[in-house]
């Protein structure tokens, strides 16, 4: 719900109104506009609780109409929170001008593989390190990830090389443990939907990288990343990583670069595309990735090995040091004709 105030409404009908959304148990956000204020009602109330409101907020001199809002979202929407949200992790701004790279290997190997990767990441001038701990593999018999032992080499390569570090959580009760050991959480795309996964993230403090689930529509893409807000955790970043492919003969996954603007223009929130899953073949992911700098993303995350070919999971998307360090270059050169830098 948006109020809209009469033009030249006063301080005093403005706090009023404010007062009066405060009694129907929600929190008012004052929006000022070019010409007129309007405040938001960020909160899904009742049918009950809407009528009252809207009864109450007509009494109210100084209000010139109020108009329901259509997306299920509030704390995600653009409509509420027209400036873009940067989230800062180290003193990388992602949602920024700078296009942000994320790049290591699909999963934390041992210590040489992963130390190996961030050397990799940080020559070729990239900003934040990735590597999985805990794999959500599709089958049992595939290699889980180090787990443990994998956050605690995250921890230690970060130290020495001064990269920010990402890497999933896969269930509620790991949030506190892997938030301890790295700087942003990932939420798998087969996670999208995992509730109390997404309330006890909500809950921690730490950015949380939300991925899109294979077959997740936009709506429900961004009520998910509601669920973390709605906990009072702003730091959330979208990632667009590939839908469920028809065709898998080409590609893993069908990657929806459309959705870049349209995430745009929904939320403030900021948007990062993943060509490596998005695509599965590692010659595709240099073309991907500059076409999701070009359609406006805020940055990509990219799968990098040391040596692809000996990749416990996900080789066959990996990009080896040469190639990352030639697509950055690439992105480099890009970059200031779309108004961005790396
Ligand atoms: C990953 O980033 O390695 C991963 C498992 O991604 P997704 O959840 O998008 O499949
Ligand atoms: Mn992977």
């Amino acid at each position: 719900m948006i109020v809209v105030m009469q033009l030249g409404a006063s301080q005093g009908q403005i706090d009023t109104v404010c007062e009066v959304i405060r009694r129907h148990g929600a929190e008012p956000l004052v929006m000022p506009g070019e010409d007129r204020l309007a405040i938001g009602v960020p909160a899904a109330l009742s049918q009950d609780q809407r009528v009252s409101l809207e009864t109450a907020l007509g009494l109210v001199e100084g209000v010139s109409k109020v108009t329901q809002t259509s997306s299920p979202y509030k704390l995600a929407s653009r409509e509420f929170y027209p400036e873009s949200t940067q989230v800062t992790v180290k003193g990388v701004q992602i949602g920024s001008d700078t296009f942000v790279v994320m790049g290591g290997p699909c999963s934390v190997e041992s210590y040489e593989q992963f130390r190996a990767s961030a050397d990799m990441v940080k020559s070729a001038g990239a900003h934040i390190l990735r590597g999985g701990a805990f794999k959500p593999r599709t089958s049992p018999y595939s290699f889980q990830g180090l787990q443990q032992e994998g956050l605690k080499i995250i921890k230690q390569v970060s130290e020495e090389t001064g990269l920010p570090t990402i890497s999933e959580v896969m269930s509620a009760d790991m949030v506190e443990s892997v938030a301890a050991h790295v700087d942003i959480l990932q939420i798998g795309a087969r996670s999208m939907q995992n509730f109390p996964l997404l309330i006890e993230a909500g809950k921690s403090m730490a950015p949380v990288f939300l991925k899109r689930g294979p077959s997740a529509t936009v709506d429900e893409f961004l009520l998910a990343a509601e669920y973390v807000l709605s906990q009072g955790n702003p730091n959330v970043i979208l990632c667009e990583r590939g839908l469920m492919a028809f065709d898998r003969a080409y590609t893993r996954n069908i990657l929806d670069l459309a959705v870049v603007p349209v995430l745009q223009e929904s939320s403030h929130l900021p948007v990062v595309v993943d060509p490596s899953h998005g695509t599965g073949v590692a010659r595709y992911v240099a073309p991907m990735a500059k076409a999701a700098l070009v359609a406006g993303a805020d940055g990509i995350m990219v799968e990098t090995h040391p040596d692809p070919k000996a990749a416990l999971s996900d080789g066959s998307q990996a990009l080896d040091p040469t190639q990352f360090a030639a697509l950055l270059a690439d992105l480099r050169r890009i970059a200031p004709v779309v108004g961005k830098r790396l």
